[in-house]
């Protein structure tokens, strides 16, 4: 492994040393090692949170003038903004995906940081209506030390909506990227030190879940735990979370559902059914991977579907024509197999795909874009696969398209497609979602906030919601006229609360 590059975790201001175990990372596409990462041990580990304390305790950072945090975090957004082509090909790299689908993505990012630097300077504490004469002050104080555990599908992306919110709060932060995606998010520590941002406020640490994640989400002095990830993740998680009295948001699975309405030409709807399932192979909270389509629509959406579907470019994800890239692994693949492989036993009629496929070298974790026509209450239409297998259901009724759409534990995202005004107002409003889109899918920005309801999670990330979870309230009560007199011998208009 000499020859393949390492980063480590990003310590206090520095590249911290190479740990005797480390982690190949590698190129899905290709199969081929990228980088080596530190396995951070437990012993690590709470020498980095014993650090970060101290550094939360004694730094300037959660002190710092909103002025001088809006100018730090507006700069780290410049700097990154002047060298995302870098990050873009990396994070190609690491993830596989189309690297169209990351230039785009990536050049939204610093929008993140620089929504978040504009709330810290804004953000306004409240006085109350508090009896008599006594003022009462709001303020929002920063938690402490946040530990921030992410995903491999967006790396950057979503470690910087947390990074964003937490630091702009005045946070000292621990950001644990996924072992399968992390080299972008390790690089952020320099670019965060030429910005101004004081050493030791930003730790970057790698290292599997079910260690290093795991010491991290259970070491008693944390003050929160944001993870975006799967179930089985929140579950390990919550409970010592919980004994810890560490508040957790959780950005969980999902299985959105993208409604579609006869009013809608067809071209559309079939266009709205490739952006909502194939962005990123289907590796996103938000695929939309159930197409609950109006009988009225449906054969002609099927046929048009199946022929847009195959005519789809799989392939390498560094050519700007490929439309659609690698998955994560080779156990990614195994579970669009397996999805696919029950949902034939159980009746599923397959459109299109259904194979996991490689380059022209035989290498790479590709799966075809696969369609299977369904029922409602099957496997593949009630689960995640999160890769690019998507069950089509036909339904009666707009009244079915809702009951459908509501019936599976996630509950993140779901969009509606109608030319039918009174319709589109009429279904999103009987979605239960945390997020719903009308004749749009996947659409983010910072100021808009980002969660599920019940199993795709708890809280939220963007927006003030984000920006206040770091935070908690202290009430400050300034007396200037309620006498202590209570026990005093003769007492009058003696206040006690
Ligand atoms: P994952 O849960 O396997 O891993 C996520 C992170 O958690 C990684 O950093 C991993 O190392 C860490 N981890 C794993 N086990 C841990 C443990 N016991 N303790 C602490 N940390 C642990 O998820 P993934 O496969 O990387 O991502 C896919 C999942 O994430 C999907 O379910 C997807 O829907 C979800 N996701 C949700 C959103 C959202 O906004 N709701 C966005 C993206 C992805």
């Amino acid at each position: 492994m000499a020859d393949i590059p390492h980063t480590s975790n990003w310590i206090n201001g520095q590249y911290a040393s190479q740990t005797p175990t480390t982690i190949t990372v590698l190129n899905p596409a290709i199969e081929k090692p990228l980088a080596t990462i530190n396995a951070t041990s437990q012993e690590t580990v709470n020498e980095i949170v014993t650090t970060s304390l101290h550094t939360f305790q004694t730094s300037a950072w959660r002190q710092t003038d909103a002025s001088v945090r809006f100018s730090i975090l507006s700069k780290a957004a410049t700097l990154l903004r002047a060298r995302i082509n870098d990050f873009v090909a990396l994070e190609t790299a690491q993830t596989g995906r189309p690297i169209r689908e990351m230039r785009t993505q990536l050049s939204r990012v610093p929008e993140w940081l620089e929504y978040f630097a504009s709330l810290a300077r804004v953000h306004e504490g409240r006085v109350t209506p508090f009896k008599g004469a006594v003022i009462n002050t709001l303020t929002r104080v920063p938690l402490g030390v946040v530990v921030l555990i992410t995903p491999y599908n967006h790396p950057l992306l979503i470690a910087m909506k947390k990074i964003g919110a937490a630091l702009a709060a005045g946070n000292v932060v621990i950001a644990k990227p996924s072992e399968l995606a992390p080299l972008s998010v390790l690089r952020l520590g320099p670019l965060f030190q030429e910005a101004g941002l004081p050493d030791g406020v930003l730790q970057i640490v790698s290292g599997y879940g079910r260690d290093t994640g795991r010491y991290l989400c259970e070491h008693p002095r944390v003050s929160k735990i944001d993870l975006t990830g799967g179930i089985a993740t929140y579950r390990a998680i919550a409970p010592i979370a919980a004994m810890n009295m560490v508040p957790i948001t959780a950005e969980l699975g999902g299985k959105a559902p993208v409604c579609l309405f006869p009013s809608l030409e067809v071209e559309v709807a079939v266009k709205a059914a490739l952006f909502a399932g194939f962005i990123a192979s289907g590796q996103t909270c938000v695929t939309g991977s159930r197409l609950l389509v109006h009988k009225d629509l449906y054969e002609s959406f099927r046929d048009l579907l199946e022929k847009r579907v195959r005519a789809l470019r799989i392939g390498d994800p560094t050519d700007e024509k490929t439309q659609i890239g690698a998955v994560i692994s080779q156990a990614a693949v195994e579970r669009s197999a397996a999805f696919v492989d029950r949902a034939l036993q159980d009746g599923g009629k397959l459109l299109c795909g259904g194979n996991a496929t490689t380059n022209s070298e035989g290498k790479g974790f590709f799966f075809e874009p696969t369609i299977i026509e369904t029922h409602a209450r099957s496997d593949l239409a009630c689960k995640e696969v999160f890769g690019p297998v998507i069950a089509l259901v036909k339904c009666e009724s707009e009244e079915e398209i809702v009951q459908v759409a509501n019936d599976t534990s996630y509950a993140l995202g779901a969009s509606v497609w109608t030319n039918n005004f009174a319709q589109a107002h009429r279904v999103a409003e009987k979605i239960e979602a945390g997020i719903v889109w009308i004749n749009g899918h996947h659409l983010n920005d910072p100021s808009s906030p980002w969660g599920g309801f019940k199993e795709s999670g708890l809280g939220k990330e963007n927006g003030v919601e984000a920006y206040e979870s770091y935070t908690k309230v202290k009430s400050t009560v300034i007396n200037y006229g309620v006498a202590p007199v209570w026990f005093d011998d003769e007492v009058s208009e003696a206040r006690y609360g």
